[in-house]
């Protein structure tokens, strides 16, 4: 069992030619409503390659918490550990405006993950395999949850986004910490490859269309990815956790992990949204063709 804890927002694109002005009305092109948060997505990523996967988390008690509870339901995750609170369901606000996207996320339910929801699931982190973070839940649970990782020795991914969120400390309590080039940049204030060499097996970056990288003790293992036509990748880190969490979980070293997950992300690419483009587990073995 893989454990994510994590959000669960829904994402309320609106696609626009013109941006409005202060005070100014303008029509839009196109408005849709699609699952998202980071600990969902990552969630379905392994779930839809079959991994067994559980979810902690939270939604309201609205119209978007029963859809999203659905959405995960559909995807055979296990959503028991998914509380149901009185703030309204997570939401991403993204407005989508040629190459000038603005995303407005009001975290809602999701900063209601606290330390007695952690409790109450405490069954269902014991069973699991590995423990899957980001950081759109509060920072002070996911203290909670590393301490009780360290102490019952559950290995823990932390994929840190938003990286202003990361506290420096907690390098030392995950077994993996995945943040693209961005995010490792802004944690560690030097460029990726120093940070690599002082994290051996540890630090695993992602570079958008060049793949991934980390060290292996001895040097700088930097796997590419297949070339494919991106159409939008919203998501791909998501895909590229999901994904590594179920190769490492079905015990493929790390190399074969990074190949594996940049596998299923550079297939997610290649379709609009988040999770409409996470690949079933044919799809990525025929890939790696
Ligand atoms: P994030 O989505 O978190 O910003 P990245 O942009 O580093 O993370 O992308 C994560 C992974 O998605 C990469 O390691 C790679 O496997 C895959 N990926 C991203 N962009 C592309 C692309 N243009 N073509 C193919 N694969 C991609």
């Amino acid at each position: 069992m893989i454990t994510v804890i994590g959000s669960i927002n829904m994402d309320l694109v609106v696609k626009t030619a013109i941006y409005p002005k202060q005070g100014e009305t303008v029509l839009g092109d196109l408005f849709t409503t699609v699952p998202g948060g980071k600990g969902a997505n990552q969630a379905v990523a392994a779930a839809r390659l079959g991994s067994a996967v559980g979810m902690i988390g939270a939604v309201g008690n609205d119209a978007f918490g029963i859809e999203l509870l659905n959405n995960l339901t559909k995807e055979k995750i296990l959503v028991e550990g998914v509380g149901k609170t009185n703030t309204a369901t997570g939401i991403a606000n993204i407005l989508l405006h040629n190459n000038d996207n603005r995303i407005i996320v009001v975290p809602g339910a999701n900063f209601k993950v606290d330390r007695e929801m952690i409790d109450q699931n405490i069954e269902l982190i014991k069973a699991s395999k590995l423990i899957m973070l980001q950081l759109e839940i509060p920072v002070d649970t996911i203290d909670y949850v590393l301490d009780i990782c360290g102490q019952l020795s559950i290995p823990v991914l932390l994929n840190p986004a938003p990286a202003r969120n990361f506290k420096a400390d907690w390098i030392h309590n995950v077994t993996y910490l995945t943040p693209n080039e961005t995010e490792c940049e802004e944690i560690f204030g030097s460029d990726y490859e120093t940070v690599l060499k002082q994290y051996p097996h540890k630090v695993i970056v992602t570079l958008g269309g060049e793949g991934a990288a980390y060290f292996n003790g001895e040097e700088i293992i930097k796997i590419p990815c297949c070339k494919t036509n991106a159409v939008d990748t919203t998501g791909a880190g998501d895909t590229f956790n999901g994904a590594f969490a179920h190769a490492i979980c079905g015990g493929k070293s790390i190399e074969e992990s990074v190949h594996f997950a940049n596998a299923a992300a550079s297939i997610s690419v290649e379709k609009f949204g988040a999770q409409g483009g996470m690949p079933q587990l044919s799809e990525v073995n025929e890939r790696l063709k």
